[in-house]
């Protein structure tokens, strides 16, 4: 598993990171830093949750 940003759409609501902040986190000019890009298994329904929940649409998880 990966998690990607697309930095061209976050706009650093910080969505993500009130969802899952083990894995997001915001960095100081307000992008999203993914601080772990292959989560653990306990860490996956928040991620997915956090995925589809980004109103950038600016994650994605790949296989
Ligand atoms: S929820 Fe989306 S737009 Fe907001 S900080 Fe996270 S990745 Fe960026």
């Amino acid at each position: 598993m990966e998690i990607r940003a697309n930095h061209e759409l976050c706009e650093g609501n910080a969505v993500c990171v009130g969802l899952a902040p083990k894995v997001f986190d915001l960095s100081d000019d307000d992008q999203v830093v993914i601080l772990q890009a292959d989560p653990p298994e306990e860490q996956l329904d928040r991620v997915r949750k956090a995925i589809d929940r980004c109103p950038k649409a600016a994650l994605s998880l790949h296989e």
